[in-house]
Protein backbone atom coordinates (compact mmCIF):
# COMPACT_ATOMS: atom_id res chain seq x y z
CA UNK A 1 0.00 0.00 0.00
CA UNK A 2 0.84 3.51 -0.82
CA UNK A 3 2.28 5.76 2.38
CA UNK A 4 1.15 9.38 2.95
CA UNK A 5 4.12 10.59 1.09
CA UNK A 6 3.49 8.34 -1.83
CA UNK A 7 -0.13 9.46 -1.66
CA UNK A 8 0.41 12.95 -1.68
CA UNK A 9 2.88 12.81 -4.34
CA UNK A 10 0.74 11.10 -6.22
CA UNK A 11 -2.16 13.30 -6.07
CA UNK A 12 -0.14 16.72 -7.09
CA UNK A 13 1.20 14.99 -9.85
CA UNK A 14 -2.01 13.68 -11.53
CA UNK A 15 -3.45 17.33 -10.57
CA UNK A 16 -0.16 18.78 -12.60
CA UNK A 17 -0.28 16.78 -15.66
CA UNK A 18 -3.87 16.90 -16.34
CA UNK A 19 -3.21 20.82 -16.11
CA UNK A 20 -0.54 19.92 -18.79
CA UNK A 21 -2.94 17.89 -20.83
CA UNK A 22 -5.33 21.07 -20.92
CA UNK A 23 -2.57 22.49 -23.32
CA UNK A 24 -1.16 19.46 -25.29
CA UNK A 25 -2.57 20.04 -28.70
CA UNK A 26 -1.03 16.58 -30.34
CA UNK A 27 -3.71 14.61 -32.18
CA UNK A 28 -4.48 10.92 -30.98
CA UNK A 29 -3.12 8.77 -33.36
CA UNK A 30 -4.35 5.44 -32.51
CA UNK A 31 -7.97 5.34 -33.71
CA UNK A 32 -9.26 2.20 -31.89
CA UNK A 33 -12.46 1.96 -34.56
CA UNK A 34 -10.04 1.73 -37.46
CA UNK A 35 -7.38 -0.58 -35.87
CA UNK A 36 -10.19 -3.45 -34.74
CA UNK A 37 -11.58 -2.86 -38.38
CA UNK A 38 -8.32 -3.65 -40.13
CA UNK A 39 -7.18 -6.91 -37.65
CA UNK A 40 -10.79 -8.11 -37.78
CA UNK A 41 -10.60 -8.73 -41.92
CA UNK A 42 -10.02 -12.09 -43.34
CA UNK A 43 -7.07 -12.70 -45.17
CA UNK A 44 -7.23 -14.86 -48.23
CA UNK A 45 -3.63 -15.84 -50.07
CA UNK A 46 -3.24 -13.64 -53.01
CA UNK A 47 0.23 -14.56 -53.82
CA UNK A 48 0.78 -11.61 -56.55
CA UNK A 49 -0.16 -9.34 -53.31
CA UNK A 50 2.35 -10.98 -51.38
CA UNK A 51 5.01 -11.06 -53.74
CA UNK A 52 5.02 -7.64 -54.28
CA UNK A 53 4.63 -6.66 -50.28
CA UNK A 54 7.83 -9.53 -49.65
CA UNK A 55 9.69 -7.38 -52.69
CA UNK A 56 8.75 -4.30 -51.61
CA UNK A 57 9.95 -4.96 -47.85
CA UNK A 58 13.37 -6.27 -48.94
CA UNK A 59 13.69 -2.68 -50.47
CA UNK A 60 13.94 -1.73 -46.51
CA UNK A 61 10.98 1.07 -47.26
CA UNK A 62 9.04 -0.43 -44.92
CA UNK A 63 5.07 -1.54 -45.27
CA UNK A 64 1.74 0.38 -43.87
CA UNK A 65 -0.44 -0.69 -41.44
CA UNK A 66 -3.57 -2.38 -43.46
CA UNK A 67 -0.35 -4.11 -45.62
CA UNK A 68 0.51 -5.77 -42.00
CA UNK A 69 -2.98 -6.38 -40.99
CA UNK A 70 -3.16 -8.15 -44.29
CA UNK A 71 -0.06 -10.05 -43.20
CA UNK A 72 -0.73 -10.64 -40.13
CA UNK A 73 -3.92 -12.32 -40.89
CA UNK A 74 -2.74 -14.87 -43.37
CA UNK A 75 -2.95 -18.32 -42.36
CA UNK A 76 -0.96 -20.34 -44.12
CA UNK A 77 2.65 -22.20 -43.56
CA UNK A 78 4.36 -21.32 -47.22
CA UNK A 79 3.30 -17.88 -46.80
CA UNK A 80 4.76 -17.56 -43.60
CA UNK A 81 8.19 -19.28 -44.63
CA UNK A 82 8.54 -16.68 -47.22
CA UNK A 83 8.10 -14.07 -44.55
CA UNK A 84 10.40 -15.46 -41.93
CA UNK A 85 13.24 -15.31 -44.51
CA UNK A 86 12.17 -12.44 -45.34
CA UNK A 87 12.67 -10.77 -42.13
CA UNK A 88 15.72 -12.26 -42.16
CA UNK A 89 16.85 -10.51 -45.04
CA UNK A 90 15.92 -7.44 -44.03
CA UNK A 91 17.67 -7.28 -40.54
CA UNK A 92 21.17 -8.62 -42.28
CA UNK A 93 20.45 -5.50 -45.13
CA UNK A 94 19.95 -3.12 -42.00
CA UNK A 95 22.53 -4.58 -39.22
CA UNK A 96 24.65 -7.28 -40.21
CA UNK A 97 25.15 -10.38 -38.20
CA UNK A 98 25.71 -8.48 -35.15
CA UNK A 99 23.40 -8.99 -32.00
CA UNK A 100 23.99 -6.17 -29.38
CA UNK A 101 23.55 -7.17 -25.83
CA UNK A 102 22.85 -5.51 -22.64
CA UNK A 103 21.10 -6.49 -19.51
CA UNK A 104 18.49 -4.35 -17.24
CA UNK A 105 19.61 -3.43 -13.78
CA UNK A 106 16.17 -2.42 -11.75
CA UNK A 107 17.05 0.32 -9.57
CA UNK A 108 13.51 1.20 -7.68
CA UNK A 109 10.29 -0.88 -7.34
CA UNK A 110 8.23 1.87 -5.03
CA UNK A 111 5.44 2.14 -7.21
CA UNK A 112 2.25 4.45 -6.90
CA UNK A 113 0.37 2.73 -9.57
CA UNK A 114 -1.70 -0.61 -9.76
CA UNK A 115 -1.54 -2.14 -12.91
CA UNK A 116 -3.25 -5.42 -12.45
CA UNK A 117 -0.57 -7.48 -14.72
CA UNK A 118 2.60 -6.02 -12.59
CA UNK A 119 4.05 -7.69 -9.14
CA UNK A 120 5.40 -4.07 -8.62
CA UNK A 121 1.57 -2.27 -8.21
CA UNK A 122 1.32 -0.61 -4.97
CA UNK A 123 -1.68 -2.84 -4.03
CA UNK A 124 0.56 -6.34 -4.15
CA UNK A 125 1.57 -6.62 -0.26
CA UNK A 126 3.86 -9.68 -1.51
CA UNK A 127 6.21 -7.19 -3.20
CA UNK A 128 8.74 -5.41 -0.73
CA UNK A 129 9.45 -1.66 -2.20
CA UNK A 130 13.15 -0.52 -2.34
CA UNK A 131 14.77 2.68 -3.90
CA UNK A 132 18.28 1.76 -4.51
CA UNK A 133 20.83 4.27 -2.63
CA UNK A 134 23.48 5.44 -4.94
CA UNK A 135 26.53 3.56 -2.99
CA UNK A 136 24.50 0.68 -3.34
CA UNK A 137 24.09 1.24 -7.29
CA UNK A 138 28.13 1.86 -6.74
CA UNK A 139 28.25 -1.67 -5.98
CA UNK A 140 25.88 -3.09 -8.47
CA UNK A 141 27.49 -1.37 -11.11
CA UNK A 142 30.97 -3.10 -9.95
CA UNK A 143 29.25 -6.54 -9.83
CA UNK A 144 27.33 -5.89 -13.09
CA UNK A 145 30.61 -4.88 -15.30
CA UNK A 146 32.86 -7.36 -13.69
CA UNK A 147 31.47 -10.12 -16.03
CA UNK A 148 31.82 -7.85 -19.13
CA UNK A 149 28.43 -5.69 -19.82
CA UNK A 150 28.90 -2.45 -21.42
CA UNK A 151 25.74 -0.90 -21.57
CA UNK A 152 22.76 -1.04 -19.30
CA UNK A 153 19.10 -0.44 -18.86
CA UNK A 154 18.18 0.93 -15.83
CA UNK A 155 14.87 0.78 -14.95
CA UNK A 156 12.52 2.56 -12.76
CA UNK A 157 9.24 2.30 -10.37
CA UNK A 158 7.15 5.36 -10.51
CA UNK A 159 7.27 7.72 -7.07
CA UNK A 160 8.63 10.21 -5.25
CA UNK A 161 11.64 8.37 -4.35
CA UNK A 162 12.39 7.57 -8.24
CA UNK A 163 11.45 10.58 -9.37
CA UNK A 164 14.05 12.72 -12.42
CA UNK A 165 16.30 14.04 -9.39
CA UNK A 166 16.91 10.45 -8.38
CA UNK A 167 16.81 9.27 -12.26
CA UNK A 168 19.74 11.72 -13.59
CA UNK A 169 21.64 11.00 -9.97
CA UNK A 170 21.31 7.83 -10.57
CA UNK A 171 22.91 7.76 -14.44
CA UNK A 172 25.80 10.05 -12.87
CA UNK A 173 26.57 7.55 -10.58
CA UNK A 174 26.81 4.55 -12.77
CA UNK A 175 29.10 6.96 -15.38
CA UNK A 176 31.72 7.57 -12.68
CA UNK A 177 32.30 3.87 -11.83
CA UNK A 178 35.66 2.63 -13.40
CA UNK A 179 37.14 -0.59 -12.13
CA UNK A 180 40.01 -1.61 -14.23
CA UNK A 181 38.78 -1.95 -17.93
CA UNK A 182 35.08 -2.58 -16.04
CA UNK A 183 32.71 0.10 -16.90
CA UNK A 184 29.47 1.55 -18.02
CA UNK A 185 29.68 3.27 -21.56
CA UNK A 186 25.82 3.88 -22.06
CA UNK A 187 23.01 4.31 -20.41
CA UNK A 188 19.15 3.98 -21.17
CA UNK A 189 16.38 4.03 -19.27
CA UNK A 190 13.15 2.51 -18.77
CA UNK A 191 10.92 4.68 -16.68
CA UNK A 192 7.74 6.62 -15.84
CA UNK A 193 6.50 9.83 -18.33
CA UNK A 194 8.03 12.65 -17.42
CA UNK A 195 8.03 16.43 -18.20
CA UNK A 196 10.17 18.63 -20.28
CA UNK A 197 11.70 19.98 -18.39
CA UNK A 198 12.35 16.35 -16.17
CA UNK A 199 13.64 14.99 -19.20
CA UNK A 200 16.13 17.92 -20.39
CA UNK A 201 17.59 16.85 -16.50
CA UNK A 202 17.67 13.73 -17.70
CA UNK A 203 19.51 14.28 -21.09
CA UNK A 204 22.01 16.47 -19.48
CA UNK A 205 23.33 13.16 -17.52
CA UNK A 206 23.82 11.67 -20.98
CA UNK A 207 20.93 9.91 -21.38
CA UNK A 208 21.00 6.81 -24.26
CA UNK A 209 17.83 6.01 -25.30
CA UNK A 210 14.51 6.45 -23.47
CA UNK A 211 11.88 3.50 -22.85
CA UNK A 212 8.57 4.12 -21.99
CA UNK A 213 6.02 1.10 -23.38
CA UNK A 214 2.34 1.96 -23.87
CA UNK A 215 1.36 -1.50 -22.37
CA UNK A 216 -1.72 -1.67 -24.18
CA UNK A 217 -2.62 0.56 -27.14
CA UNK A 218 -6.29 -0.15 -27.10
CA UNK A 219 -7.98 2.54 -24.96
CA UNK A 220 -10.63 0.22 -23.59
CA UNK A 221 -8.19 -2.43 -22.20
CA UNK A 222 -5.89 0.33 -21.21
CA UNK A 223 -8.45 1.56 -19.42
CA UNK A 224 -9.81 -1.57 -17.39
CA UNK A 225 -6.08 -2.61 -16.50
CA UNK A 226 -4.73 0.75 -14.74
CA UNK A 227 -7.65 1.20 -12.36
CA UNK A 228 -8.60 4.67 -11.74
CA UNK A 229 -6.76 7.81 -9.82
CA UNK A 230 -3.33 6.66 -10.41
CA UNK A 231 -0.93 8.60 -12.91
CA UNK A 232 -0.84 5.41 -15.13
CA UNK A 233 -4.26 5.46 -15.68
CA UNK A 234 -3.84 8.94 -17.45
CA UNK A 235 -3.42 7.18 -21.36
CA UNK A 236 -2.94 10.26 -23.07
CA UNK A 237 0.25 11.40 -20.97
CA UNK A 238 1.86 8.32 -21.63
CA UNK A 239 1.12 8.20 -24.91
CA UNK A 240 2.79 11.17 -26.06
CA UNK A 241 5.90 10.67 -23.46
CA UNK A 242 8.11 10.18 -25.74
CA UNK A 243 6.93 13.09 -27.73
CA UNK A 244 7.69 15.10 -25.32
CA UNK A 245 11.14 13.35 -24.79
CA UNK A 246 11.82 14.27 -27.90
CA UNK A 247 11.01 17.99 -27.68
CA UNK A 248 13.20 18.09 -24.75
CA UNK A 249 15.85 16.86 -27.07
CA UNK A 250 16.38 12.49 -26.03
CA UNK A 251 16.66 11.83 -29.75
CA UNK A 252 16.90 8.43 -28.82
CA UNK A 253 12.99 6.75 -28.06
CA UNK A 254 12.35 3.61 -27.85
CA UNK A 255 8.68 1.87 -27.83
CA UNK A 256 6.89 -1.22 -26.65
CA UNK A 257 3.87 -3.08 -25.68
CA UNK A 258 3.61 -5.63 -23.40
CA UNK A 259 1.77 -8.66 -25.42
CA UNK A 260 -0.84 -10.95 -24.29
CA UNK A 261 -2.64 -8.52 -22.54
CA UNK A 262 -4.93 -7.48 -25.61
CA UNK A 263 -5.27 -8.73 -28.73
CA UNK A 264 -1.18 -8.66 -30.53
CA UNK A 265 -2.60 -7.95 -33.31
CA UNK A 266 -3.78 -4.67 -32.21
CA UNK A 267 -0.59 -3.94 -30.74
CA UNK A 268 1.65 -4.66 -33.56
CA UNK A 269 -0.68 -1.97 -35.44
CA UNK A 270 -0.16 0.23 -32.57
CA UNK A 271 3.54 0.19 -32.17
CA UNK A 272 3.53 1.14 -36.18
CA UNK A 273 1.38 3.64 -35.99
CA UNK A 274 3.40 5.44 -32.79
CA UNK A 275 6.69 5.18 -34.75
CA UNK A 276 5.30 6.44 -37.55
CA UNK A 277 4.11 9.75 -35.48
CA UNK A 278 7.40 10.26 -33.91
CA UNK A 279 8.79 10.01 -37.56
CA UNK A 280 6.21 12.51 -38.97
CA UNK A 281 6.87 15.36 -36.10
CA UNK A 282 10.45 15.05 -35.47
CA UNK A 283 11.83 13.49 -38.57
CA UNK A 284 12.93 10.39 -36.79
CA UNK A 285 11.11 7.20 -35.89
CA UNK A 286 11.56 5.12 -32.90
CA UNK A 287 15.26 3.81 -31.94
CA UNK A 288 13.70 0.69 -30.85
CA UNK A 289 10.86 -1.77 -30.51
CA UNK A 290 10.36 -4.18 -27.51
CA UNK A 291 8.13 -6.77 -27.74
CA UNK A 292 8.43 -8.40 -23.99
CA UNK A 293 5.74 -11.32 -23.40
CA UNK A 294 3.44 -10.81 -20.41
CA UNK A 295 4.69 -13.39 -17.42
CA UNK A 296 3.52 -14.20 -14.30
CA UNK A 297 4.84 -12.61 -10.96
CA UNK A 298 4.60 -12.93 -7.24
CA UNK A 299 0.53 -12.71 -5.59
CA UNK A 300 -0.64 -11.42 -9.29
CA UNK A 301 -3.74 -13.61 -10.16
CA UNK A 302 -4.53 -11.67 -13.06
CA UNK A 303 -1.89 -13.77 -15.35
CA UNK A 304 -4.25 -16.87 -14.79
CA UNK A 305 -7.63 -15.33 -15.36
CA UNK A 306 -6.46 -13.38 -18.65
CA UNK A 307 -7.76 -14.59 -22.40
CA UNK A 308 -4.92 -12.73 -24.52
CA UNK A 309 -2.22 -15.16 -24.04
CA UNK A 310 0.18 -15.07 -26.76
CA UNK A 311 1.58 -18.23 -28.33
CA UNK A 312 4.84 -19.02 -30.04
CA UNK A 313 4.04 -18.99 -33.28
CA UNK A 314 2.24 -15.81 -32.54
CA UNK A 315 5.43 -13.98 -31.72
CA UNK A 316 6.97 -15.25 -34.64
CA UNK A 317 4.77 -13.23 -36.33
CA UNK A 318 4.97 -10.12 -34.35
CA UNK A 319 8.94 -10.16 -34.66
CA UNK A 320 8.81 -10.82 -38.73
CA UNK A 321 5.49 -8.17 -39.37
CA UNK A 322 7.06 -5.84 -37.51
CA UNK A 323 10.64 -5.91 -39.15
CA UNK A 324 9.57 -5.81 -42.45
CA UNK A 325 7.10 -2.86 -41.64
CA UNK A 326 9.57 -0.49 -39.62
CA UNK A 327 12.52 -2.09 -40.77
CA UNK A 328 15.00 0.63 -39.64
CA UNK A 329 14.15 -0.01 -35.79
CA UNK A 330 16.05 -2.35 -33.61
CA UNK A 331 14.18 -4.72 -32.28
CA UNK A 332 14.51 -5.85 -28.77
CA UNK A 333 14.31 -9.34 -27.55
CA UNK A 334 13.96 -10.25 -24.07
CA UNK A 335 14.96 -12.55 -21.56
CA UNK A 336 11.47 -13.56 -20.81
CA UNK A 337 11.67 -16.00 -23.55
CA UNK A 338 13.57 -19.26 -23.01
CA UNK A 339 16.48 -19.91 -23.90
CA UNK A 340 15.35 -22.46 -27.15
CA UNK A 341 12.74 -19.75 -28.15
CA UNK A 342 14.92 -17.26 -27.70
CA UNK A 343 17.69 -19.22 -30.52
CA UNK A 344 15.00 -19.49 -32.91
CA UNK A 345 13.72 -15.93 -32.92
CA UNK A 346 16.98 -14.51 -33.24
CA UNK A 347 16.88 -15.29 -36.49
CA UNK A 348 14.09 -13.33 -37.40
CA UNK A 349 15.27 -9.83 -37.54
CA UNK A 350 16.23 -9.09 -33.63
CA UNK A 351 19.38 -6.73 -33.18
CA UNK A 352 19.60 -6.60 -29.61
CA UNK A 353 18.73 -8.59 -26.84
CA UNK A 354 19.62 -8.89 -22.76
CA UNK A 355 21.89 -11.73 -21.42
CA UNK A 356 23.20 -12.62 -18.05
CA UNK A 357 19.95 -10.54 -17.07
CA UNK A 358 18.97 -10.36 -13.37
CA UNK A 359 15.87 -8.41 -12.76
CA UNK A 360 15.92 -8.60 -8.70
CA UNK A 361 16.40 -5.06 -7.10
CA UNK A 362 20.38 -5.68 -6.16
CA UNK A 363 20.45 -8.79 -7.91
CA UNK A 364 24.13 -8.42 -9.37
CA UNK A 365 25.47 -7.32 -5.59
CA UNK A 366 23.70 -10.79 -4.67
CA UNK A 367 24.66 -13.07 -7.20
CA UNK A 368 23.37 -15.15 -9.91
CA UNK A 369 21.43 -17.50 -7.08
CA UNK A 370 19.14 -14.84 -6.48
CA UNK A 371 17.46 -15.12 -9.94
CA UNK A 372 16.02 -18.08 -8.73
CA UNK A 373 15.33 -17.09 -5.09
CA UNK A 374 13.64 -13.43 -4.99
CA UNK A 375 10.55 -13.22 -6.60
CA UNK A 376 9.40 -10.72 -3.61
CA UNK A 377 11.70 -8.64 -5.21
CA UNK A 378 10.83 -9.26 -9.20
CA UNK A 379 8.50 -7.49 -11.74
CA UNK A 380 7.98 -10.88 -13.17
CA UNK A 381 10.08 -13.98 -13.93
CA UNK A 382 12.26 -14.59 -16.59
CA UNK A 383 12.92 -17.32 -18.60
CA UNK A 384 16.69 -17.43 -19.83
CA UNK A 385 19.03 -17.26 -16.61
CA UNK A 386 22.17 -18.01 -18.41
CA UNK A 387 25.27 -16.00 -17.60
CA UNK A 388 25.91 -13.93 -20.16
CA UNK A 389 29.36 -15.82 -20.98
CA UNK A 390 27.15 -18.58 -21.38
CA UNK A 391 24.38 -16.38 -24.21
CA UNK A 392 27.84 -15.90 -25.91
CA UNK A 393 28.90 -19.55 -26.41
CA UNK A 394 25.76 -19.67 -28.19
CA UNK A 395 25.63 -16.71 -30.42
CA UNK A 396 29.31 -17.90 -31.25
CA UNK A 397 28.15 -21.16 -32.25
CA UNK A 398 25.85 -19.80 -34.06
CA UNK A 399 27.66 -17.57 -36.52
CA UNK A 400 25.90 -14.20 -34.14
CA UNK A 401 28.99 -11.58 -34.03
CA UNK A 402 28.33 -10.08 -30.04
CA UNK A 403 28.31 -6.52 -29.80
CA UNK A 404 29.29 -4.44 -26.59
CA UNK A 405 28.71 -1.14 -29.05
CA UNK A 406 27.94 2.28 -27.63
CA UNK A 407 29.56 4.49 -30.20
CA UNK A 408 26.44 5.70 -32.07
CA UNK A 409 25.38 8.24 -29.68
CA UNK A 410 29.05 9.26 -28.70
CA UNK A 411 29.75 10.29 -31.94
CA UNK A 412 26.42 11.94 -32.71
CA UNK A 413 24.50 9.16 -34.36
CA UNK A 414 21.43 9.71 -33.03
CA UNK A 415 18.15 10.41 -34.05
CA UNK A 416 17.94 11.59 -37.29
CA UNK A 417 21.79 10.85 -38.52
CA UNK A 418 21.08 7.18 -37.22
CA UNK A 419 18.28 6.92 -38.68
CA UNK A 420 19.46 8.30 -41.85
CA UNK A 421 22.41 5.57 -42.28
CA UNK A 422 19.64 2.99 -41.21
CA UNK A 423 17.27 3.55 -43.68
CA UNK A 424 19.46 3.67 -46.20
CA UNK A 425 21.03 0.21 -45.18
CA UNK A 426 24.63 1.95 -44.38
CA UNK A 427 23.98 1.33 -40.59
CA UNK A 428 26.02 -2.51 -40.86
CA UNK A 429 29.14 -1.03 -42.15
CA UNK A 430 29.79 0.65 -39.28
CA UNK A 431 28.22 -1.69 -36.71
CA UNK A 432 30.35 -5.05 -38.30
CA UNK A 433 33.57 -3.55 -37.53
CA UNK A 434 32.33 -1.52 -34.17
CA UNK A 435 31.01 -5.08 -33.32
CA UNK A 436 34.36 -6.77 -34.10
CA UNK A 437 36.25 -4.21 -32.00
CA UNK A 438 34.14 -4.62 -28.63
CA UNK A 439 34.17 -8.23 -29.26
CA UNK A 440 37.69 -8.46 -28.74
CA UNK A 441 37.40 -6.48 -25.56
CA UNK A 442 35.48 -9.01 -24.21
CA UNK A 443 37.18 -11.98 -25.45
CA UNK A 444 40.79 -10.70 -23.88
CA UNK A 445 39.42 -9.12 -20.56
CA UNK A 446 36.12 -11.57 -19.54
CA UNK A 447 35.33 -14.98 -21.63
CA UNK A 448 36.06 -18.20 -20.95
CA UNK A 449 38.73 -20.24 -22.20
CA UNK A 450 36.49 -22.06 -24.21
CA UNK A 451 34.17 -19.33 -25.67
CA UNK A 452 38.06 -17.29 -26.13
CA UNK A 453 39.06 -19.96 -28.22
CA UNK A 454 36.53 -20.26 -30.38
CA UNK A 455 35.62 -16.65 -30.37
CA UNK A 456 38.57 -15.70 -31.55
CA UNK A 457 37.92 -17.79 -34.57
CA UNK A 458 34.45 -16.14 -35.33
CA UNK A 459 36.23 -12.69 -35.01
CA UNK A 460 38.58 -13.61 -37.41
CA UNK A 461 35.92 -14.54 -40.44
CA UNK A 462 34.19 -10.46 -39.28
CA UNK A 463 37.12 -9.02 -39.92
CA UNK A 464 37.40 -11.47 -43.25
CA UNK A 465 34.04 -9.61 -44.13
CA UNK A 466 35.19 -6.25 -43.34
CA UNK A 467 38.25 -7.02 -45.81
CA UNK A 468 35.77 -8.03 -48.48
CA UNK A 469 32.81 -5.44 -48.15
CA UNK A 470 34.45 -2.32 -46.33
CA UNK A 471 37.00 0.17 -47.87
CA UNK A 472 40.51 -0.87 -47.89
CA UNK A 473 40.93 2.45 -45.46
CA UNK A 474 37.96 0.96 -43.01
CA UNK A 475 39.76 -2.49 -42.90
CA UNK A 476 43.46 -0.92 -42.53
CA UNK A 477 42.00 1.07 -39.40
CA UNK A 478 40.01 -2.11 -38.18
CA UNK A 479 43.34 -3.90 -38.25
CA UNK A 480 45.12 -0.95 -36.15
CA UNK A 481 42.43 -0.78 -33.44
CA UNK A 482 42.52 -4.40 -33.33
CA UNK A 483 46.14 -3.98 -32.54
CA UNK A 484 45.88 -1.16 -29.99
CA UNK A 485 43.37 -3.14 -27.78
CA UNK A 486 45.25 -6.24 -28.31
CA UNK A 487 47.99 -4.02 -26.64
CA UNK A 488 46.06 -2.86 -23.94
CA UNK A 489 43.83 0.38 -25.09
CA UNK A 490 40.17 0.13 -24.88
CA UNK A 491 37.37 2.08 -26.26
CA UNK A 492 38.50 2.36 -30.09
CA UNK A 493 35.23 2.68 -31.98
CA UNK A 494 33.84 4.57 -35.28
S1 LIG B 1 3.79 -1.71 -14.65
FE1 LIG B 1 5.04 0.01 -13.98
S2 LIG B 1 3.55 1.54 -13.37
FE2 LIG B 1 2.43 -0.38 -13.42
S3 LIG B 1 2.53 -1.16 -11.31
FE3 LIG B 1 4.26 -2.02 -12.46
S4 LIG B 1 5.99 -0.66 -12.08
FE4 LIG B 1 4.09 0.41 -11.52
Amino acid sequence: MNTLKELTWKQERIAKINKYLETENRKDFIDDTYITSLINKRSTVDKPRIAELIARSKTIKGLSPEDAAYLINIDDKDVWEGLYEAARYVKNEVYGNRIVLFAPMYLSNECVNDCVYCGFRESNDAMKDKVMSYDEIKEEVKAFTSVGHKRVLTVFGEGPNSDANYIAGSMKTIYAVKNGNDEIRRVNINAAPQFVDEYKMIKQAQIGTYQVFQETYNKERYKQLHGKDHIKSIYKWRLFALHRAQEAGISDVAIGALFGIYDWRFEVLGLMYHAADMDREFGVGTHTISFPRFEPAINTPFYNNNKYKVTDDDMRRIVTVLRLSVPYTGMILTARETPEFRRELIQLGVSQTDAGTNIAIGGYTNGQDQVNKVMEKQQFEIGDKRSLDEYISELVDDGYIPSFCTADYRCGRVGCDFMALAKTGKMKKLCIPNAVLTFEEYLLDYASPAVKVKGEKLLNKYVEFVRGNATPAMHKQVEDYLARIRKGERDLYF
